[in-house]
């Protein structure tokens, strides 16, 4: 049924040694499920009864990592794999190996227990199976394989109660329905609406995670807006009460140019997407009558990359990227003198160039700034010359409103 061919060497040799070892080994989780489904995995898990340290003294080349939840990653020159003890999923008499607060929520999770104990502790059907690749068999103990003949997303025990557990599985859930093109059963719709605020307390390092699963893998126009349906966006992202078209458009369309860029293969970053969602925002705090207020423009650009920073823990490098973004927006709009030139050899102009263009297909603009930078950039430096003289013209009558750029082209 699995074709071995598909799974990584080193996965299976890892289960090989382990179960050379005389412990239970298993490929297990997305990489089942996706080769079930005829795709791809994206990365191999292996689920063992070898104890953290027992996998420890196997490999040389492997660290045990996490508190809340401990792992072994074992390496090979290329490749990392993710290697868990099964849970017991046992919540008492624990001498603090697991830990809840008062909502519900899994603070820890270390103690170990068998596979069939394991099975329950994960979070939906399809991603229990546990995967042999020496025996080619499939441990199937909550029916995940007619899951996904049934193209279903249902929960392992009471929704309401496992997204209380953890409520990033809501986000999971979405994700899922849509990657695979599986319906989300009616529980476990139920159980987000219920249960999505849980999500306002999980920590800003785990939300930027699932933030680049939902928007970097392809597929981030049809989730975001699954998530807006319900009503989740705000946990991952600022936003602000009703938003207009216009920003809604926007924010499709960044969606749209990181999924295309994706699917060919072209380098995405959390950076260049981050800077287009917030966007909408940063226009909103600094703008007036459509004239930007250059004050409030740099004032805004940090305060909402603050109030973002609480929500998903966006890596430093990403924040001066994102504003040199903003900032080159203004500069685009400036072309006059020495400006272009400057603005041209930033580092960062292919990334702000390619903003501006999102912008100007967000609000259906005929395009003039974006077709201007895009013969610039090309263009040699007598040429350069003579398009920035062909707009001295247009620069007198528009200058006193430098950088008025607000509604039309936001
Ligand atoms: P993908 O890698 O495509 O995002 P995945 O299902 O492999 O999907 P991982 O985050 O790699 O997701 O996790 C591997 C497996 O671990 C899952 O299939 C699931 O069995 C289990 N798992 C992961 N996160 C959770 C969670 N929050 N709650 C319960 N089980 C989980
Ligand atoms: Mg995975």
């Amino acid at each position: 049924m699995i074709d071995n061919k598909k799974i990584s060497k080193f996965a299976i040799s890892i289960v090989e040694e382990l179960q050379r070892n005389k412990f239970q080994a298993f490929l297990v989780g997305g990489c089942v499920r996706d080769l079930l489904c005829g795709i791809n995995p994206k990365d191999f898990d292996i689920a063992t009864n070898a104890t953290p340290n027992e996998i420890r003294k196997i490999f040389k080349a492997s660290r045990i990592i996490g508190r809340r939840f401990k792992l072994v990653h074992i390496f090979s020159k290329s490749e990392l794999i993710e290697v868990a003890t099964f849970r017991s999923g046992d919540d008492h008499d624990n001498e603090g190996h697991f830990l809840k607060d008062q909502s519900g929520k899994i603070l820890r999770d270390n103690i170990w227990g068998t596979l069939e104990q394991d099975t329950f502790r994960r979070d939906f059907t399809i991603n229990a199976l546990y995967y042999c690749p020496l025996s080619g068999k499939v441990e199937d103990h909550n029916s995940g394989i007619k899951h996904i003949k049934d193209k279903k997303i249902i929960s392992i025990g009471d929704p309401l109660k496992r997204f209380s557990e953890d409520p990033v599985r809501s986000l999971r859930a979405i994700r899922f329905s849509n990657k695979l093109n599986f319906k989300i059963d009616k529980n476990i719709k139920d159980a987000i609406y219920k249960k999505g605020h849980l999500l306002s307390n999980i920590s800003n390092a785990r939300i930027f995670d699932e933030f680049c699963k939902m928007f970097l893998n392809g597929l981030g126009e049809k989730n975001f807006k699954k998530l807006v349906s319900f009503g989740l966006n705000k946990y991952l992202l600022v936003t602000s009460h009703n938003e207009s078209d216009i920003s809604k458009k926007l924010i499709n369309e960044a969606l749209r140019n990181t999924d295309s860029r994706v699917k060919n293969n072209q380098s995405v970053t959390p950076g260049f997407l981050i800077a287009a969602m917030l966007w909408p925002e940063l226009l909103k705090r600094s703008s007036k009558n459509r004239e930007i207020n250059l004050r409030k423009y740099f004032r805004s650009m940090d305060q909402i990359l603050r109030s973002q920073q609480k929500i998903t823990a966006i890596p430093r490098k990403f924040h001066t990227y994102i504003k040199d973004i903003w900032v080159l927006q203004l500069k685009l709009h400036s072309r006059i003198g020495k400006q272009p030139y400057k603005t041209v050899n930033h580092p960062r102009f292919r990334a702000a160039y390619d903003f501006l263009l999102v912008r100007e297909r967000a609000c259906d603009c005929k395009g003039v700034l974006g077709d201007w930078w895009t013969k610039f950039q090309k263009n040699d430096r007598i040429q350069q010359k003579s398009l920035i003289a062909e707009l001295k013209d247009f620069n007198d009558k528009e200058s006193h409103k430098k950088f008025g750029f607000t509604e039309e082209l936001i």
